[in-house]
């Protein structure tokens, strides 16, 4: 593996160089980086689990890899927990545990940095990541100035951030995360199997960590383990559709799954994809995963490019089939 090799740094596992990588342990590596590199542009990769590289990149990328977790405040029972963009994001889960902070353990084993966690509003069982943001610092990386965005400023949405759009996208690097936590813990136990995982753990009064061992159980389950098989969690978004898209769907889908959402219905991507037979796809080293159709899976040496090219087919055969236009969750690079 070359120097400039981002192999070990993106779970989809594909094989791609960067122009530079540069580490970043401390927030003051950015002075550095800056001296070193003062006109270049720059990618950042936090745990490499959200993005597909579909050539090399042309740039320097920054590997994040910032540590620190402090609290700032305590009062009554929301606690403000300040962390470090480059922890590791199920880390934070298990911390907030230990310390009997309730609030993101419906969020436990989701890959990836906390720093990474805003671009997307990371979400999982009926919880998302803006239900516990308070603040971020992040810093403009052309003149290192910090700024602090506060919930309304992200504008969080379903997977979305302003840190996704034009006006913000590249610009800055999210140094820390700030949560609001809390010490009274009310549990978000009703979203899909959550309660029937722990009745087979035999749990009637479940507590934080009992939750977060579900979820555990039931995502080990479920998902291919980017270790074992290169992937980067769901590749498309659920899409959420107005009631006239979706009604002659439903004339001929009675048994379509749906959940109805203030802007509309939303229809989950994996029954679309699955219902058009793609659920189990292999062709040679990339496919649709067999128990996940939402999971796009690189098994060897797939290029990105084959990847992308798998998911533009099954958009197009969504969209045919449903009159729905499947949008892509995962950053391509
Ligand atoms: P990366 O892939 O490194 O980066 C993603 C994007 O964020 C890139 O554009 C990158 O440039 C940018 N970025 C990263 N760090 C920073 C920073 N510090 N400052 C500015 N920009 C930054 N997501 C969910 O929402 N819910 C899930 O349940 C879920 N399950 C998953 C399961 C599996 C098996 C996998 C592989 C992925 C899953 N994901 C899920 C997607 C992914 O884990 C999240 O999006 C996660 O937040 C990505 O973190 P990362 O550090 O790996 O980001
Ligand atoms: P699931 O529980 O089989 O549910 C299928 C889909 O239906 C989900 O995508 C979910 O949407 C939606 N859904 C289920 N119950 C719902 C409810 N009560 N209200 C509204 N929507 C509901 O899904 P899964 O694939 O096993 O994933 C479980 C959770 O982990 C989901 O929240 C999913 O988003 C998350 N996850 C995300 C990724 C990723 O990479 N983004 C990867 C794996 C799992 P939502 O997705 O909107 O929740």
């Amino acid at each position: 593996m070359s120097s400039t090799s981002l192999l070990a740094y993106n779970s989809f596992h594909i094989e791609a160089t960067a122009k530079s990588i540069f580490h970043l342990n401390a927030l003051d590596d950015l002075f550095d980086f800056k001296k070193k590199y003062p006109e270049e542009s720059v990618r950042i990769i936090g745990g490499g689990s959200n993005i597909l590289l579909t050539g090399d990149i042309q740039e320097v990328v920054l590997i994040n890899s910032i540590k620190g977790v402090e609290i700032l405040s305590a009062s009554g029972s929301d606690v403000l927990v300040k962390f470090m963009s480059g922890e590791v994001w199920h880390d934070c889960v298990l911390w907030a545990i230990e310390n009997k902070l309730g609030g993101i353990e419906n969020l436990s084993l989701i890959p990836g940095t906390i720093g990474a966690a805003p671009m997307q509003n990371i979400g999982a069982y009926g919880v998302e990541l803006k239900d516990v943001f308070h603040s971020l610092e992040a810093v403009d990386l052309n003149s290192l100035e910090v700024y602090h965005f506060d919930a309304h400023d992200c504008k969080f949405g379903y997977r979305e951030s302003i840190f996704k759009q034009v006006s913000h996208k590249g610009k800055y690097f999210i140094a820390s995360v700030t949560l609001l936590l809390s010490k009274v813990h009310s549990l978000k136990t009703s979203y899909g199997t959550i309660q029937d995982e722990l009745l087979k753990m035999g749990i009637q009064s479940p507590s934080i960590r009992d939750v977060s061992n579900a979820v555990i159980a039931i995502r080990k389950s479920k998902l291919p383990d980017p270790a074992e098989i290169g992937n980067a969690g769901s590749f498309f978004k659920n899409p959420v559709v107005p009631k006239e898209v979706f009604e002659p769907i439903q004339i001929r889908y009675p048994n379509m799954p749906y959940y109805l959402q203030g802007d509309g219905v939303k229809i989950p991507a994996a029954w679309l994809i699955e219902t058009l037979k793609w659920k189990g796809y292999r062709k040679g080293d990339y496919g649709v995963h067999s128990k996940q159709a939402l999971v796009l899976v690189n098994y060897n040496k797939a290029s990105g490019q084959d990847i992308l090219d798998l998911s533009t087919t099954i958009i197009t055969s969504v969209k045919q089939e449903f009159n729905i236009e499947l949008e892509r969750e995962v950053n391509i690079w």
